[in-house]
């Protein structure tokens, strides 16, 4: 396993899953609410025409960050 020392930053740019599974380091731009994946440009389009997966609902990335941050500072109290 390669460890570069460093994890990208939680709030920067996510890589796509599907294509990292792939060995492809793809930025994501859409996260799937239904999957809980994040998803490049082309499985986002891959995504809408599956029809298993097409009725998904995808988050932008800007918004997931957002909420993402606001469930952290939930958890602190439980
Ligand atoms: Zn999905
Ligand atoms: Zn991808």
């Amino acid at each position: 396993m390669e460890v570069g020392g460093k994890l990208p930053d939680k709030a920067g740019a996510p890589f796509c899953k599907p294509c990292a599974d792939d060995r492809k380091s793809v930025t994501a731009v859409k996260f799937c609410a239904v999957c809980k994946e994040w998803l490049c440009v082309s499985c986002t389009d891959y995504h809408r025409r599956l029809k298993a997966t097409r009725t998904h609902t995808f988050l932008d990335k800007d918004l997931v960050a957002a909420v993402t941050q606001e469930e952290n500072q939930e958890n602190r109290f439980h």
